[in-house]
Formats: structure tokens, C-alpha cells, sequence
């Protein structure tokens, strides 16, 4: 992985390239709409000047400053006026000189004031850890293509409701979280059956939080363990938390997808307690899926870890047909 300064100096890279192409294309938009319209030309003209003129004025004839500046408004209103309804006339939107900016509220700096704007934290995160990969997983796994009628409206195996109820509950349990993220403070425990769409669920809060601006991490348990492992076996007690540790705990939003999977050690065990426990007391969320039911958990973790995860999760269990059996049958 490369280093944070590396990464760095390719993010303010990327910005600095973001303004240079959008300068570059509202040059050229103007150019064009200029030999189109030359009147909005002399008007971009005498509005660029109109604050010249203005103080030319008022040092000239410094006891009529005010009627100088009003008029200078009025003459100023017109002129944006005539502008507006030139291009209106022409088919243009009035915003159409305008910069636009791919994220408004840092205008492509990065930065807002002194701190780092929500989209730089997501780049830092999805060049890290290519996290990029759950936006094309996204585009076709969100909450609008959810699809209920893949589970049974039958009860079976002596559950009180039936699948479809039940993923029902879970839905807006996941809608819940999502829209109350940065309000209300959850983690969510997806566990059950394969194939009955948890990760899928989870690919639909990551793309609607990542719309928001929110970052989010998302690795599988054997790629978080891996690098644990890594890390511990690179790292002297004395040093500082990797960058990776950092981010696995500073993220908006971590998904630890399929736990359970990995080979897992007492070591391991241990750094995922801490993990979770961590975010936990800082109020940071965390998404968890798993095959393993509760008790699984216990055996494969450890007990402090379940009861974590009991005192703080939202469990959502997932129960019925595999449905990616049944989406193959019906193709
Ligand atoms: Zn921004």
C-alpha cells in the first residue's frame, strides 16, 4: 500500500487537475457563447470594469460616493438583467458561464477553511484500499433494486414470521440506519443463511451513505485479518498505529463483511475485539455480516467479543431460501 504523503500529493494532484480542466472548459464555453453572442461579451466587459469606474469616480467627486455606489448598482442590475435574458432568449440556462464544481462544498480545493473536505477523506480511503470497488458494485446494488419477491411469504421451520417479513424488517431496519447516520448512533449485526443478501444490503447503505459524503471502509474479515497479521509482525511496540489501523478505526463507517470465513487466530481474535470496541466508545459505526449465528460467534471469538456485539449491535438475522439459487432459476 502507498504511503499517506504519496498519497496525499496524488489527491491535491487530482484537484489541481479538476480546476485546470474545468478552467479550461469554461474558457472555452465562453469563447464560444462570446463569438455567439457578443453582446454578453460587452456586458462581461462593463461589469468586470463597473468597480474601476466606480472608484475613478469617487475619488473625482468623493462627497457624492453614495450616489456614485447606488447608481452604480442599478447600472450593475441591468446589466445582469440584459445578460440573464439573452441567454434565456437563446436557450441557455442563466448558470450557464458558471463554474461547476464536482464537489460544491470545498470547490474542488479539498479543503474547507482549514479542514479537509468529506471528499478528500473518501479519495484517501478509496485509493488506500481501492474501496472505489464497492461504487461499481453500487451502481447496481442499491435499495431501489431490492428486490422482496425473492423471499417466500411462506413461514417455515417454526419461525414466527415469514421470510419475506422478516427481510421487510430488516429492510427498513437498514433504511433506518442509513437515514440516521451521524444522528442516532447504531451498528448493525447482518447474520444468517449465505445467500439470502447481506452483502447486497450492505453495498446499498455504503452507496447511499458514500452519496451523502460520509466515508466508508469496506473489507472482508480475511482481508482485515491478513493485515492485522501483517502488521503485527512489521511493527515494534513502540511505534505509532499503522496508517491502516488508523483508518479502520477513524473511518466514517466500517463494513466487515462475511466474518467468519477467515482463519483466525488468538492474535486476530483479539485486534477485532479491540476494533470494534474502539469505534464503539468513539461513536464511530460498524457493519458486521455474518454466516455464523450468535453462538458461533462465541466459539470462533471470543465471549466479550459477543456480548459487544449484543450490548451494541442491531441484529438482523436473515433466514429462508438462497436466493441466488432462485435469481439463477429464474433467469
Ligand atoms: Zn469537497
Amino acid at each position: 500500500m502507498p504511503s499517506k504523503s504519496t498519497l496525499y500529493k496524488q489527491i491535491l494532484r487530482y484537484y489541481d487537475d479538476v480546476r485546470t480542466a474545468t478552467a479550461a472548459k469554461l474558457r472555452q464555453k465562453r469563447e464560444e457563447l462570446y463569438s455567439r453572442l457578443p453582446r454578453i461579451e460587452e456586458i462581461d466587459n462593463q461589469i468586470s470594469m463597473a468597480g474601476i469606474s466606480m472608484a475613478k469616480a469617487v475619488l473625482n467627486s468623493p462627497t457624492e460616493a453614495i450616489d456614485i455606489a447606488l447608481s452604480l448598482k442599478e447600472n450593475l442590475k441591468k446589466l445582469t438583467d440584459e445578460k440573464e435574458q439573452l441567454l434565456k432568449k437563446n436557450g441557455f440556462p442563466p448558470d450557464y458561464l458558471e463554474i461547476e464544481y464536482k464537489c460544491p462544498i470545498c470547490k474542488d480545493t479539498g479543503f474547507v477553511e482549514d479542514t479537509r473536505c468529506a471528499c478528500f477523506s473518501q479519495k484517501l480511503v478509496d485509493l488506500a484500499y481501492n474501496s472505489s470497488n464497492i461504487k461499481a458494485i453500487v451502481k447496481t446494488e442499491n435499495f431501489d433494486s431490492f428486490d422482496l419477491g425473492y423471499y417466500s411469504s411462506e413461514k417455515e421451520n417454526g419461525e414466527e414470521i415469514s421470510p419475506r417479513e422478516n427481510i421487510q424488517r430488516i429492510l427498513s431496519s437498514c433504511l433506518r440506519f442509513t437515514k440516521n447516520f451521524g444522528k442516532e448512533f447504531d451498528n448493525l449485526l447482518l447474520y444468517g443463511s449465505p445467500g439470502l443478501g447481506k452483502t447486497f444490503l450492505c453495498n446499498c447503505i455504503a452507496r447511499e451513505l458514500l452519496d451523502k459524503g460520509i466515508t466508508v471502509m469496506y473489507v472482508t474479515a480475511s482481508q482485515l485479518f491478513k493485515a492485522m497479521e501483517k502488521e503485527r509482525f512489521t511493527r515494534s511496540e513502540e511505534e505509532e498505529p499503522s496508517e491502516y489501523l488508523e483508518d479502520v478505526l477513524g473511518v466514517d463507517l466500517l463494513i466487515i463483511d462475511d466474518l467468519g470465513t477467515e482463519f483466525t487466530t488468538v492474535f486476530t481474535a483479539g485486534e477485532l475485539f479491540n476494533i470494534i470496541n474502539t469505534r464503539i466508545l468513539n461513536k464511530k459505526p460498524v457493519i458486521i455480516s455474518t454466516n455464523l449465528a450468535l453462538k458461533d460467534l462465541s466459539e470462533k471469538y471470543s465471549d466479550r467479543l459477543t456480548s459487544r456485539i449484543m450490548g451494541g449491535f442491531t441484529t438482523l438475522k436473515f433466514f429462508g431460501e438462497d436466493i441466488r439459487i432462485l435469481k439463477k432459476f429464474r433467469k
